[in-house]
């Protein structure tokens, strides 16, 4: 009965070793960088697999670094590899589990990230990431709420400035979005200056 044991405990981990959704860890997150992208106490760099989350300066890129950063920063993690090991910049890509979360889902499902379209046939769990990012369109969550208060706005500008922007301007996209004011007629930026880029002909 004892040697039975042996035998089966031999087999399981035959099993784990050979399994490669194995999961690697756990390592201590000691940084974040932004909302898609930390480092390890192995000084690694991870880039989330599969997602990706806004850019400096652009709409929602504060709350997604915060959310990242609360569900990992100082935690025991551990890291699932995706179809591609490492990316062109030299990151690792993986999976993230946090707390027992899939963190690359829970930005996806909040609305923090986006599904990186674009690398599609590199993501083992496209699909079911695609899934969520549906619903957190239909629900506009996070930066689903962002296009759709700028597109509505004859105009738009920042509380912090007198500069006024078409709405898809470069610059109109890296005001925050608890600082955009939307202008609906000609006659509320009337005291206001036109951007040099995107409205030169004003
Ligand atoms: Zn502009």
């Amino acid at each position: 009965m004892k040697r039975e044991v042996l035998l089966l405990a031999i087999l399981v981990l035959l099993i784990l070793g050979c399994n490669n959704n194995a999961l690697e860890g756990p390592f201590k997150v000691t940084n974040v960088v932004d909302g898609d992208t930390l480092d390890l106490n192995n000084s690694k760099r991870v880039r989330l697999s599969g997602i990706n989350t806004p850019e400096t300066g652009e709409c929602y890129y504060e709350e997604a670094k915060d959310k990242l950063t609360g569900l990992v920063l100082g935690k025991d993690v551990f890291l699932e590899r995706d179809k591609t090991n490492i990316d062109k910049y030299g990151r690792t890509l993986r999976y993230i589990y946090s707390d027992g979360v899939l963190v690359n889902s829970v930005l996806v499902q909040e609305g923090f990230a986006r599904v990186f379209d674009n690398y599609k046939q590199d993501t083992k769990k496209y699909e079911e990431l695609k899934a969520m990012e549906e619903t957190a369109k239909t629900n506009k969550l996070g930066i689903w709420s962002c296009e759709e208060r700028k597109e509505s706005c004859l105009y738009v500008g920042s509380k912090k400035s007198k500069t006024y922007h078409s709405p898809d301007c470069k610059w109109a996209k890296r005001i925050k979005p608890e600082n955009l004011v939307c202008y609906k007629t000609e006659s509320e930026v009337e005291q206001l200056t036109p951007c040099a880029t995107c409205l030169q002909n004003k």
